[in-house]
């Protein structure tokens, strides 16, 4: 296809005509805000961008992919671009839907606008004594979260909310628009858990809640200098925890000073929660205690996220186990320029922001009858590494960073990653099993013959 300016402008014509909605093109006031990503680093630069209309999402999402078909354009969504892998370019229209976050929350199941956040979700949910399976940054949307997998506070009690979708009103690459569920279309219900929007456009989701309404959460946190120990110990203590609690290590280096962080939530009692981190307390050097109870609510408090759109440039992968001699090496990668970590860091500062072990199994490595594409996790954690451009490094020390990261834990790898955590486009083939990724192919081949549908990791 080529692209000149006036093959475009007639193509925005045509597109304008057939497609209900609000559409920009990109010399139009608004275009710019709604083409940003909450990763900055995905600079995307659709051919148009498409505000369904509030009252007829599923119309106006339709006509868009009817009429991009026709144009051999490609269609692309976005809820809030914290998934944004960067392959939105002139060939695609992006349907932007940050504007639909309607949240109606009954019988223990939130129905959330393709837009919402989760901030949207828990406040209303706590207020009925109900928690969501959200993740750790509340800015983050339902959907892309929800479809991608979800590894949140209470996932290794409950499991990845890909598996809490119960519903969704989804539109598919012909344009058709249908409801969705365990009891109509479910090989398409079964695809979009993990397959997201390789399947089709969600417009409407509807997500099962938990019955929590106090959590005990918070986070153990000491100086940077002290991460070998702090990883070691950690390594020993994650590895046999009940469900109920849900552990995670951050190194990361706030303005305020370098640091190693054990974040966690436990469903179960503060007297019982004490008993289980008092190996943790008695290590030397403790800056902060904030363990407390909260409401689920305030779990996106806990992992200290930027609130801010960032330029990032990440990587995970999952790992089978982690010994603890292993994970106390994994400290010369702690972000930050601590003079006390000369010995190990070489004195040089990291490129990197965070690097993080989040603790799997549990909930999460159970499959079940019912589950969708993505079933379960394997692996005892999720290691995950993460620079921002232009501030931690540029973009290729921090990918050396990364590299490096990766590369010192690399013989525990297991052959999967999780694309959540994966913020440049990779295929599903690392994300599923090959049986799975070969029904998933097929499935798409059938569903979308000419690939119209463009998601952040293709199958
Ligand atoms: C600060 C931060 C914290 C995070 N914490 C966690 C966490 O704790 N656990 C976790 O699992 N993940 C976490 N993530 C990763 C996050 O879940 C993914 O980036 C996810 O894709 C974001 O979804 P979104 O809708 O907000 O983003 P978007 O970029 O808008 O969407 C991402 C992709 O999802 C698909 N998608 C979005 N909307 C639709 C739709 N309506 N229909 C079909 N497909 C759609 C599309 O392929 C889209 O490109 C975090 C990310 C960040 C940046």
């Amino acid at each position: 296809m080529r692209h000149d300016s006036l093959m475009a402008a007639s193509h925005i014509a045509s597109l304008s005509r057939s497609i209900s909605g609000r559409i920009l093109s990109p010399d139009e006031p608004g275009y710019d805000e709604h083409r940003r990503a909450w990763n900055t680093a995905a600079d995307q630069r659709p051919a148009a961008i498409v505000l369904p209309d509030p009252d007829d999402v599923a119309a106006d999402v339709s006509s868009t992919l009817v009429a991009a078909t026709d144009a051999d354009l490609r269609v692309a969504v976005q809820g809030t671009g914290h998934g944004a892998t960067g392959l939105v370019d002139e060939s695609a229209i992006l349907i932007s839907m940050s504007h639909l976050r309607d949240v109606d929350i009954e019988s223990g199941r939130a129905r959330v606008g393709a837009g919402a956040r989760w901030s949207d979700v828990v406040g209303p949910a706590a207020g009925q004594g109900l928690a969501a399976l959200a993740g750790s940054s509340a800015d983050v949307g339902v959907v892309g979260y929800s479809l991608g997998g979800g590894i949140g506070w209470l996932a290794r009690r409950y499991g990845l909310a890909s598996n809490a979708v119960a519903g969704a009103q989804v539109v598919t690459a012909d344009g058709g628009i249908h409801w969705v569920d365990a009891g109509h279309e479910p090989e398409l219900f079964w695809a979009l858990r993990g397959g997201a929007a390789n399947f089709g456009i969600v417009t409407e989701l509807l997500v099962d809640l938990v019955e929590v309404s106090t959590v005990q959460a918070g986070a153990l946190v000491w100086p940077r200098d002290r991460a070998g120990d702090v990883l070691a110990a950690y390594a020993e203590w994650a590895i046999d925890l009940p469900d109920e609690v849900t552990p995670t290590l951050v190194m990361s280096a706030p303005p305020s000073g370098a640091i190693v962080m054990i974040g966690v939530c436990s469903t179960g009692s503060g007297d019982d929660l004490d008993a289980i981190l008092a190996p943790l307390r008695e290590l030397d050097g403790q800056l902060e205690d904030t363990v407390a109870a909260m409401s689920p609510a305030d779990l996106g408090r806990v992992h200290r996220d930027p609130l801010q759109p960032t330029s990032s440039v990440s990587d995970a992968r999952l790992l089978e186990q982690l010994p603890a001699g292993t994970a106390r090496g994994l400290a010369r990668h702690a972000p930050g320029t601590d003079a006390a970590l000369a010995p190990l860091a070489a004195g040089r500062g990291s490129p990197l922001a965070m690097v993080e072990l989040r603790r799997l199994g549990g909930a999460i490595a159970r499959g079940g009858e019912g589950h969708g594409a993505l079933n379960r996790l394997e692996g005892d954690y999720l290691l995950f590494a993460l620079g921002i451009e232009d501030v931690t490094g540029s973009r290729a020390s921090i990918e050396a960073g990364i590299a490096d990261v990766l590369e010192s834990l690399a013989s525990f790898e297991t052959a999967r990653t999780v694309l959540n955590f994966v913020d440049h486009p990779v295929t599903g083939q690392t994300e599923f099993d090959p049986q799975t990724y070969r029904r998933l192919q097929a499935l798409r081949a059938q569903m979308d013959p000419s690939g119209v549908l463009l998601a952040a990791h293709p199958i």
